[in-house]
C-alpha cells in the first residue's frame, strides 16, 4: 500500500494524516509515540515525517577562537519511519530533501527506504541553511525539487547512478511534492511557481500537499489554477492550528502567509496562549469541516510533536 493507492481507493470520503518532526538529538522515540497514540483513534491513512538538514553554530574555543560546527539537531527521519510503520502498521512518509545530499547519498538514503519496507516520500528541495540567505545545492547534488524526483523515478525504472550496476532492482516509490496556495516565497509570481510545480508532477509525482494555510479561498483558487494548467492529481490541504502567541508573530514571517482578517481580528485580542488556542483551534475546526465538506481527498495536519490540538480538531470533524 503506498499514499495514492490509498487515496484512490477512498475517493469520496475525505481522509485524516499528520505530519510529526523528529524529537531532538538525545530525546526517547517514546515522544514520537506520545504524541501518536492520541491520534490513532482517528485511522490516519499516513504519517508524515519531517527532515532536518544540518545548522553551522560557531564554538567557543581557547584563546578567543570560533570553530564553525555542523550539527543536526533534530536527526532519524528514516528509524523513525521504520519504527512507526512496523509498531502501528500505518504508511509512514519520509520527507527527503535536496539540500544537504549529493546525488549519490540521495540514491543511498533511497536504498536504505526500499530495503526498509518504506515506498512512500515527500520530496522537497529544503530551505536554505539558517546561517545562509539562498538555498545552495550541494557540489553533486539537485538544485530544485524536480531534479530529486527525476531521481527517484530513474530507480522505480531501475536506473541507479552507476550504468555498469547488473540487473537493478526497481524501487517502488510514491512520490509526493509541496505545493504551496500562497505562492513560494521565491518565486517572482503564482503562475510561474505553478509552471514549476507541472514540472514536478508531469516527471512522476502521484500528489500535492499543500503549504499550511488560514483562508480555505486561496486552496479553492489554487487548485483551480492547478487544474487549468493541466495538474490533475489530489491536491492534499495542509492546515495547522495556531496556539500560540509566538505563532502569531512565526507563521506569517517563516512560511509567507497571510491570516484572514476574521482570523486576525480575534487574535490581535489574545493576550495568553490559552487564549490564542481556543481561537486557532476553533478556526482549524471551522476551515477543516468547510474542506471536508467540498469533498478533499484529505486533511492533513501540522501537529509540530503537540497532538492535543490536532485531536481536539479531529474528534469535531472525523470523530
Ligand atoms: P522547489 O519545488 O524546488 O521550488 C523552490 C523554488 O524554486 C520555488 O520558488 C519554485 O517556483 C522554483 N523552481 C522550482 N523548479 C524550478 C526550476 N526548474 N527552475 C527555476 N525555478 C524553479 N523543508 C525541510 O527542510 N524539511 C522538511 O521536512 C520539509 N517539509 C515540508 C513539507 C511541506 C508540505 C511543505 C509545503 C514544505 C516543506 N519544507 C520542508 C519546506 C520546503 O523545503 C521549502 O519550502 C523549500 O524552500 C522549497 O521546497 P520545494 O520542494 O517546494 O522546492
Amino acid at each position: 500500500m503506498n499514499v495514492i493507492k490509498t487515496l484512490n481507493q477512498n475517493k469520496g470520503k475525505t481522509l485524516f494524516s499528520f505530519e510529526i518532526l523528529p524529537p531532538l538529538k538525545g530525546k526517547r522515540i517514546q515522544s514520537i509515540y506520545d504524541s501518536i497514540d492520541p491520534l490513532m483513534e482517528f485511522n490516519p491513512s499516513f504519517i508524515n515525517v519531517t527532515y532536518h538538514r544540518e545548522e553551522f553554530v560557531y564554538k567557543k574555543r581557547e584563546k578567543g577562537f570560533l570553530e564553525k560546527v555542523s550539527i543536526r539537531k533534530r536527526p532519524g527521519t528514516v528509524g523513525i519511519c521504520a519504527a512507526i510503520q512496523h509498531k502501528y502498521g500505518v504508511i509512514t512518509v519520509p520527507h527527503l530533501t535536496c539540500g544537504g545530499f549529493s546525488a549519490e547519498e540521495t540514491e543511498n538514503a533511497l536504498i536504505d527506504l526500499h530495503f526498509l519496507g518504506i515506498n512512500d516520500i515527500l520530496a522537497l528541495r529544503g530551505d536554505p541553511v539558517k546561517t545562509e540567505n539562498t538555498f545552495v545545492p550541494d557540489d553533486k547534488g539537485h538544485a530544485y525539487a524536480v531534479e530529486l524526483v527525476q531521481q527517484i523515478e530513474k530507480m522505480n525504472e531501475g536506473q541507479y547512478l552507476d550504468e555498469e550496476i547488473k540487473d537493478p532492482e526497481p524501487t517502488n516509490f510514491c512520490i509526493g511534492v509541496a505545493g504551496y496556495p500562497e505562492k513560494h516565497y521565491e518565486a517572482m509570481n503564482l503562475n510561474l511557481d505553478i509552471k514549476y510545480l507541472k514540472q514536478k508532477i508531469d516527471a512522476g509525482v502521484s500528489y500535492i500537499v499543500t503549504q499550511m494555510f488560514f483562508d480555505n479561498q486561496k486552496y479553492f483558487d489554487f487548485v483551480e489554477h492547478c487544474r487549468q494548467e493541466g495538474i490533475n492529481v489530489p491536491i492534499i490541504p495542509g492546515i495547522k492550528p495556531i496556539t500560540t502567541l509566538k505563532h502569531i508573530q512565526f507563521i506569517p514571517k517563516t512560511f509567507h502567509i497571510d491570516f484572514p482578517d476574521e482570523l486576525t481580528n480575534s487574535l490581535v485580542n489574545c493576550k495568553t496562549n490559552e487564549e490564542v488556542t481556543k481561537v486557532g483551534v476553533a478556526w482549524a475546526i471551522k476551515q477543516s469541516l468547510e474542506l471536508k465538506e467540498k469533498g478533499v481527498p484529505c486533511i492533513h495536519f501540522y501537529t509540530m510533536g503537540k497532538s492535543e490540538n490536532t485531536r481536539n480538531i479531529a474528534k469535531a470533524v472525523f470523530g
